[in-house]
């Protein structure tokens, strides 16, 4: 760590490019599509999205069209798929840049179409269908009121669109609400009801190239559910979605992220002597305390306060007292440290360091949070 930034994530390029290779052979002949939003879960967006596709992924799936014009801007010109788009804006710079665009009501693909019209394109849209996740999507339940959904509506919308000649349907997609519990009813009743909102889509004359609903944990413990494509996150960064079920390592993933840290002072302090706001922690009898440059403001989650695990010279020691916005303090005893010690928080766990796993259930989290609120003042080192 040689720049003034104390702190740093080496992010292995290798490791997400393994990872995908996992996930290809879960997924059977289903392809992969690597989500890569939220800066990769916090990795660094290009690099690693270029490390999936040199792991085999033949598409990017992000939320925001900001990540999907950076992506295009860094000359990525894979297959890309775009989930949020909000009403009112100009969906024109998604349509110049091929990116593919997520439609859950009217409104999208009627913005998609003006675009279109206006560049003498055709815009390519995959429909999201509601299965039950109750979030995003066209619901494709029935509704007490009537008898079609809004799936129906949508379907048949971007049909007549399609017909005119401005738009494709290139495919159809769906999200589990249980995919981390396996066994769970409503992970079977959303396959049936995604079966049920394809065949609305296939009827009405879309010619479908892709039909996807796994995230990770689907893709990983629901191989039936891969249909042509899956759509993992996390597990692309080498994390497990089921941590109470199988490690990370069990299912052959590398975590690509390790941060380390370099304290910016050691010292004694006597017994009794309380450590960092509210001193939650004192210790009982004389120490040696490392200042850590790292807090809350870098992602370091609050809720880790006493117990964030971390590695010093080898050695396991946990957060001292509260996570502060830049620092946090660690007790290592009687240590022989010096001031600038490397602190590793977390990193793959397979030289003793603790796992970003670890920081989740110390925070009472999940490992989701804590590599995408990686602040962004902490470098990013691809190796
Ligand atoms: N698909 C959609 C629509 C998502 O929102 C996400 C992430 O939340 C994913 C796929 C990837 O999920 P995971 O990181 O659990 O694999």
């Amino acid at each position: 760590m040689n720049d003034l930034y104390p702190a740093r994530a080496t992010v292995d390029l290798d490791a997400i490019a393994h990872n995908v290779g996992v996930l290809r052979e879960r997924a059977g002949s289903a392809e992969v599509m690597a989500v890569v939003k939220a800066d990769a879960y916090g990795h660094g967006l290009v690099p690693s999205a270029r490390a999936a596709l040199a792991g085999g992924a033949v598409a990017l799936g992000v939320a925001q069209p900001t990540e999907a014009l950076a992506l295009r801007a860094a000359g990525v010109d894979a297959p890309l798929l775009c989930w949020l788009t909000a009403p009112g804006r100009d969906l024109g710079p998604l349509v110049r840049e091929g990116v593919e665009v997520a439609a859950s009501a009217r409104w999208t693909l009627d913005a998609l179409a003006a675009a279109a019209r206006e560049q003498d394109r055709v815009a390519v849209v995959q429909l999201k269908a509601d299965t039950g996740l109750g979030r995003n999507g066209a619901y494709a339940l029935p509704l007490r009121s009537g008898p079609d959904t809004d799936w129906s509506d949508l379907v048949a919308h971007a049909a007549a669109l399609q017909a005119e000649g401005v738009l494709r349907v290139r495919g159809v997609f769906s999200h589990f609400a249980h995919a981390d519990a396996p066994s769970h009813p409503t992970v079977r009743g959303q396959q049936e009801t995604f079966a049920r909102a394809v065949a609305v889509a296939e009827e009405a004359g879309l010619r479908l190239e892709v039909r996807h609903l796994s995230n990770s944990a689907a893709t990983l413990t629901t191989p039936e559910a891969a249909w042509d494509m899956v759509r993992p996150g996390l597990a692309v960064y080498g994390l497990t979605p089921v941590p109470e079920v199988v490690s990370a390592q069990d299912f052959g993933l590398r975590p690509a992220m390790r941060v380390v840290a370099r304290s910016v002072l050691a010292k004694r302090l006597p017994a009794g002597q309380g450590i960092s706001y509210g001193h939650a922690y004192a210790p009982s009898r004389e120490t040696t305390v490392l200042d850590v440059p790292i807090g809350y403001a870098d992602g370091i989650p609050r809720h880790a306060s006493g117990a964030g695990p971390v590695q010093v010279r080898g050695q396991r020691f946990s957060v001292s007292g509260r996570v502060c916005m830049d620092q946090f303090v660690v007790d290592v005893g009687d240590l022989d440290v010096d001031d600038g010690e490397e602190v590793v928080l977390f990193g793959p766990g397979d030289e003793g360091e603790p796992t970003a796993q670890e920081w989740a259930d110390a925070a009472g989290t999940i490992s989701y949070e804590i590599v995408s609120r990686l602040g962004s003042r902490v470098p990013r080192e691809h190796v």
